[in-house]
């Protein structure tokens, strides 16, 4: 029911775990979080309360970027393997979502026949289309654009690839979503309030937009690849 991103220069767990906190309010069963150092991609998640998931997360974890979700479960129960971030079948990319994907079950049967799925939820059809297009020979920000472009629903999503680490790729459709802009430091945010804790410049985004998030851009498209420029604003809120 709630996603955090931020890539940067800090310890991104805990940034990420204190957004999450933030965004208790919203309801939630299950919270998870991904971070990606220079190794890979390291997932913690858990079902019940952020205080649970934060005693799994290893506090040597060291890396400065990451994403982070809170499930308000709508396909599956909640559970430790339901809860996001899921991951595709060769584990190279790793996925939050928000909302309900509501033609997953024709868009499997139609592009992942023989993937191996391992949660009950209609996000992992996201992950796994992304890597399928990519083993297709895509690059990553057209397989994003593409499986966004196919699916019906809702979603605020986020996705890292083991791979390029020194990016996000976020989409929205009909669920919100906040970039937040700070200095040598992105973010993202269901609600502001998760990130003033980094910065309280945020850029807005509509429907069936894309943005590639790194350290040092924003870049905002369609989900045809075309460039979108958009102000930010200030929010005007107390941390
Ligand atoms: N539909 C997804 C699930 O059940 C996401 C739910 C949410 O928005 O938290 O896992």
């Amino acid at each position: 029911c709630g996603i955090v991103g931020y890539i940067g220069n800090q310890d991104a767990k805990e940034i990420l775990l204190r957004g999450l906190e933030k965004l208790e309010y919203r309801g939630y069963d299950s919270a998870g979080i991904a971070i990606a150092n220079g190794n890979g991609v390291h997932l913690y998640k858990e079902k019940g309360r952020i205080a649970d998931l934060r005693k799994t997360v290893d506090e040597n974890e060291a890396g400065t970027a990451g994403i982070g979700h809170t499930r308000w479960a709508t396909h599956g129960p909640p559970s430790q393997e339901n809860a996001h971030p899921h991951q595709s079948e060769t584990h190279r990319f790793t996925l939050v979502h928000n909302g309900v994907i509501e033609n997953y079950e024709s868009l499997q049967r139609e592009y992942l026949n023989g993937v191996h799925f391992t949660s009950d939820t209609d996000t992992e059809i996201i992950v796994q289309l992304i890597e399928r297009f990519v083993r297709d020979g895509l690059e990553v920000e057209e397989a994003f654009r593409k499986t966004l472009s196919l699916l019906k629903g809702s979603y605020a999503t986020a996705l890292i690839d083991k791979e390029n680490t020194d990016t996000i790729y976020v989409g929205k459709n009909k669920s919100p979503l906040l970039v937040g802009k700070g200095d040598d430091v992105n973010v993202i945010a269901s609600d502001a309030m998760a990130m003033l804790q980094v910065t309280n410049e945020f850029i807005e985004l509509m429907d069936e937009e894309i943005v590639i998030v790194t350290r040092e851009a924003i870049t905002i498209k369609t989900l045809t690849g075309e460039k979108i420029e958009r102000k930010s604003y200030i929010a005007e809120l107390d941390a």
